[in-house]
């Protein structure tokens, strides 16, 4: 029997406002253990939670770029459990009553792209973090993260493969980033998934038994985890077992995951409405104003980028994947117009630099140093050779192309006189070349323009080359 995968996934976003989600907390990473914390994130008797105004700007922000419907009125709700890293006993999320739902968002591209709908995005607050003393037997407990705002978007049943899954993720990421509410930082955790997986026969309607892998951050765990999971259910299956309904965690050493717990239902956490905090309200305008306020998202701008500057799919797809290069590229744009010449050199030369694609805004070529060297190339001051050495150069001593090829002397040779100099002297040279040119060796003209380049050092202007050549060689 074959078998298909079917996988949903649970997305928390750390929302990058300041303050946390109920109190005035710094949100900042890091810090020494327990010093952004108020008496709100430690649960002290008596506290209050206020929900901050920018948590519910930030959030609505995200559920307007992924299509969903938005309810002006929300609730937050108490999930109970008991954990170390929850003094409260309850972490504050919401419910029955989320503030939106219905949405969607499309991965792949013009060619393949499938819809994957989105069930629910809802606010909760963050828990804190265990540290585990490794040769002692320590835990020791850091509030630091306690009460920072997160979103969780929870998606339909409707992803097939690992593969689809980051998409969809980097789809999430790449959106957040543009408007501005999450960093996607992933290594410090503000971007990780809860990913479900199960198997059916292939072409069923129904829905087998899911696993549910917790935090997951990064894409390459994704994407590990979500296919040993696969494998292992359809391996069970084949066994004649039964898939368990139970939570497990990947170990990313290893690349396997492993059961943690039995699965707990919805109704063992006691979910009941927050008596402390006040129904969210939210009136038409600010929702309009917040939508007013949204940029152009990924996929518009990509489609702009094929429109207006008549770019590939491809190369547009390349571009707007992260606003940093997105912004880069335009910037490049003004300095020197034509944006097939500029999206080579980003798709290349400038993505091969980068580990990150959001390091771009540090990148020692600014959009108008680019600009500068795609201009020498297209005034024949040097060849796209040159310019290549000269990108190099560029990128590790932070000098202007000008200046570089002034230093060096790299200005492209296109006197005629100097050049036909040089040509037949090199024919001189080469009376045997000549001769089996003449015969029919046309390959050999290659020869001769390198012999030319050896000399000028790669400065030689291969179309004067060329047709010197021509002519000294049809005498
Ligand atoms: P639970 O009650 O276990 O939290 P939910 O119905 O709330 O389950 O769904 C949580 C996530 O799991 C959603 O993203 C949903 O799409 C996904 N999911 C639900 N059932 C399955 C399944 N059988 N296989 C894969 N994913 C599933
Ligand atoms: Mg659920």
């Amino acid at each position: 029997m074959e078998f298909e995968p079917v996988i949903g996934l649970e997305v928390h976003a750390q929302l990058k406002t300041k303050s946390k989600i109920f109190s005035p907390a710094s949100t900042e990473f890091g810090g020494t253990p327990n010093s952004h914390v108020s008496p709100i994130c430690l649960g002290l008797p008596g506290v209050l939670p206020v929900l901050n105004k920018e948590v519910l700007k930030y959030a609505f922000k995200a559920a307007i770029a992924l299509n969903c419907e938005l309810h002006p009125s929300s609730r937050f709700a108490r999930k109970n459990y008991f954990y170390p890293d929850l003094p409260k006993g309850y972490q504050i999320s919401q419910y029955e009553e989320p503030f939106s739902t219905n949405g969607w968002l499309d991965i792949g591209t013009n060619g393949s792209s499938k819809r994957i709908n989105i069930t629910r995005i809802h606010m909760e607050e963050d828990a804190g973090k265990l540290v585990h003393d490794n040769h002692g037997n320590s835990s020791f407990v850091d509030l630091n993260r306690a009460g920072v705002p997160l979103i969780e978007i929870v998606s339909e049943p409707e992803i097939s493969s690992a593969d689809e899954a980051v998409e969809y993720m980097k789809k999430i990421r790449s959106i957040l980033r543009y408007i501005g509410v999450c960093d996607g930082n992933m290594e410090e955790g503000s971007l990780r998934c809860d990913a479900n997986v199960s198997v059916r026969p292939k072409g069923s309607d129904k829905l087998g038994t899911k696993a549910e892998i917790k935090n997951v951050n990064s894409f390459r765990y994704v994407q590990k985890a979500i296919e040993y999971e696969i494998k292992r259910q359809i391996m069970s299956l084949e066994n004649g077992e039964e898939i368990v309904q139970e939570t497990r965690l990947f170990d990313s050493d290893k690349g396997v995951t492993f059961s943690m717990r039995s699965k707990e239902e919805a109704h063992d956490y006691r979910y009941f409405p927050d008596p402390d905090i006040l129904p969210v309200v939210m009136e038409m305008e600010q929702i309009e104003e917040i939508r007013n306020s949204l940029p152009e998202l990924p996929d518009q701008r990509l489609a702009r980028f094929k429109e207006e500057y008549k770019l590939p799919e491809y190369d547009a797809g390349v571009l707007t994947a992260t606003i940093e290069i997105a912004d880069y590229f335009e910037d490049c744009l003004k300095e020197y117009n034509n944006p097939k010449i500029v999206s080579n050199w980003i798709m290349t030369e400038v993505l091969r630099e980068l580990k990150d694609e959001e390091d771009i805004k540090s990148f020692p070529i600014t959009p108008d140093k680019l600009g500068e060297l795609l201009t020498l190339i297209e005034d024949g001051t040097i060849s796209g050779k040159i310019a290549k050495e000269v990108f190099a150069d560029m990128y590790t001593s932070g000098k202007s192309a000008n200046q570089i090829v002034e230093d060096k002397g790299m200005k492209q040779i296109s006197d005629q006189s100097e050049l036909e100099n040089i040509v037949s002297q090199i024919l001189a040279d080469h009376p045997d070349e000549i001769s089996r040119y003449k015969a029919g060796d046309q390959k050999l003209m290659g020869f001769f323009v390198g012999q030319v380049m050896k000399q000028t050092q790669g400065k030689a202007n291969p179309k004067v080359v060329n047709k010197i050549l021509r002519k000294g060689l049809s005498n």
